[in-house]
């Protein structure tokens, strides 16, 4: 006799049995390992960006999902795996450590302290990859965010939200750029994170030290794959840092976050892509790699008030060959940014420094962000120096010049002397206004250029003693009122008779 209860019983034991076979795709097999790639068979079902693990508890990320194979990265060593070796899915999205617990850290892109303050304890965590703010959670760029160099500040000017692409050849003052930009963030209530890609650990330690000394690891966080680690990291590097950045964005406050720099990026993606057998095309870089970037910077913003106002003002770095900023690389990341601040070697070996090029630096957005008290004097600035450029250029050819070319030459001179700034020194608004003030305005005529900076420097702690209001209206009223030039023409004239 056939029992009906028995029947249901063996068909309920092999329903349940069937849902066990199904999650085999959980697990794979390495078919073949090399170059920090393993080709795992049989996990249909794992997703784009997915991290899996391998049987020493090794992490690899799921790049590549084809049809019979699933392309994986390995976040380390390859050589502990073998052919054969199972790998499980995790189901989780490649994600990093966010919120305040990473502040002060220096973490590499899969959260891990590279420091030794212990483990990063927090609860909460972001994917690597998400996607970019929309049109409607949006706001244009309106608030300036200082540098405290005075030539970014005055011509190429950047707004929160900006991305603002710092390039130029190897050691030309890239890097110094952006560690001032984080210096001059002490105190004013913007969070930065400074991500290390590519670059040898003895200098990402130096560069810890300069923050710590400066005290600037108060509000910074250092996301760092440095030049030895496997390309899988460097490739998420920048992803890891956007996502701890967009947090503190969403959470309504001001972050400035710095890609050093995205060449070794590139470099690192290409090589990842390469292994992976991606066909190569312009550079041999992968058909994608426009997006890599442009996925990236997109993330950065100025939310709307509604989202709670918060911004992220990207500077991404980017090393050019021999001036070459029609790479293919340079040019994708011009046509993504908002603008470019050019370093020029020839500048550099000048003795201008910072030495951007004024010609070739734009700001499409940070106007709009200059404070009035900037933009009274910034105006004149770039014609003044625009004008200087030509007449240079033209007088090496003539021999005699007349009066009026001369004192525009020598004006040009003192504000190019002016622009002049040592690194470490960022300088508040008022100090760079009250400098450039007195350049464009050629009360720097008589002044011999190398007394030009002892000058500056001089008549600020003149105005702080004698006309304190000067300076502080300034600084609270971010603008240059009529009054306040009037009280500042007469003391610079003061000034003058004793230095
Ligand atoms: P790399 O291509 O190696 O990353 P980089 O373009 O980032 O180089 P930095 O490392 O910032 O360049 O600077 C190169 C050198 O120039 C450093 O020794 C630095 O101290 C010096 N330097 C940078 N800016 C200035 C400045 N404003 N005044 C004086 N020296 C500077
Ligand atoms: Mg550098």
């Amino acid at each position: 006799m056939l029992n009906a209860d028995e029947i249901a019983g063996i068909l309920k034991q092999q329903i349940a049995n069937a849902r066990i076979e199904t999650r085999q795709d959980e697990v794979g097999t390495v078919i073949e390992v090399g170059d920090s790639i393993a080709r795992v068979y049989g996990l249909t079902a794992v997703k784009m960006m997915e991290l899996v693990q391998f049987p020493n508890g090794l992490l690899g990320i799921a790049l590549n999902l084809e049809e019979d194979n699933v392309g994986v990265v390995v976040m380390g060593p390859d050589s502990a795996i073998r052919e054969g070796d199972t790998v499980r899915r995790t189901g989780r999205i490649v994600s990093v450590p966010v919120g305040d617990a990473v502040i002060g850290r220096v973490i590499d892109p899969l959260g891990q302290p590279l420091d030794d303050k212990g483990p990063v304890t927090t609860t909460r965590t972001r994917p690597i990859e998400t996607q970019a703010p929309s049109v409607v959670q949006r706001q244009p760029v309106s608030q300036p965010l200082q540098t405290g160099i005075k030539a970014i500040d005055g011509l190429v000017p950047i707004g929160k939200g900006q991305r603002e692409l710092i390039i130029g050849d190897r050691q030309t003052g890239k890097t110094a750029l952006a560690l001032d930009a984080i210096l001059n963030q002490k105190g004013k209530n913007v969070i930065c994170i400074y991500v290390a890609i590519g670059q040898k650990t003895s200098t990402v330690a130096q560069t810890y030290k300069i923050l710590t000394d400066a005290g600037a690891m108060d509000y910074t966080t250092i996301v760092a794959a440095n030049a030895a680690d496997p390309a899988s990291l460097r490739y998420i590097a920048p992803y890891a840092g956007c996502a701890m950045g967009q947090e503190l964005m969403y959470a309504g406050r001001d972050v400035l976050i710095i890609y050093d720099d995205l060449s070794k990026h590139a470099q690192a993606y290409r090589e990842i892509s390469l292994v992976l057998r991606r066909p190569p095309g312009r550079e041999a870089y992968p058909g994608d790699i426009f997006y890599l970037h442009s996925r990236l910077l997109e993330r950065a913003a100025k939310l709307s008030d509604d989202l709670g106002a918060g911004s992220m003002t990207a500077l991404p770095v980017i090393e050019t060959q021999q001036g070459d900023v029609s790479a293919y690389i340079p040019t994708n990341l011009i046509s993504i940014t908002d603008g470019q601040i050019y370093l020029e070697t020839g500048l550099f070996y000048s003795g201008i420094r910072p030495a951007i090029d004024v010609g070739l630096s734009v700001s499409r957005v940070g106007g709009a962000a200059q404070t009035k008290a900037m933009k009274s004097v910034a105006g004149q600035l770039r014609l003044e120096l625009s004008q200087y450029r030509d007449l240079a250029a033209f007088s090496k050819l003539a021999s005699d010049l007349d009066k009026a070319t001369q004192a525009q030459l020598s004006r040009g001179e003192k504000i190019t002397e002016t622009l002049k700034q040592p690194q470490f020194d960022p300088l508040s608004l008022e100090q760079e206004v009250l400098q450039l003030y007195v350049a464009v305005n050629d009360y720097l005529a008589d002044v011999p250029n190398e007394r030009i900076s002892q000058f500056h420097r001089q008549f600020y702690e003149f105005l702080q003693t004698a006309h304190p209001q000067i300076p502080q209206t300034i600084a609270e009223r971010k603008e240059l009122p009529a009054e306040t030039k009037t009280a500042l023409d007469a003391a610079i004239v003061e000034f003058k008779k004793r230095f």
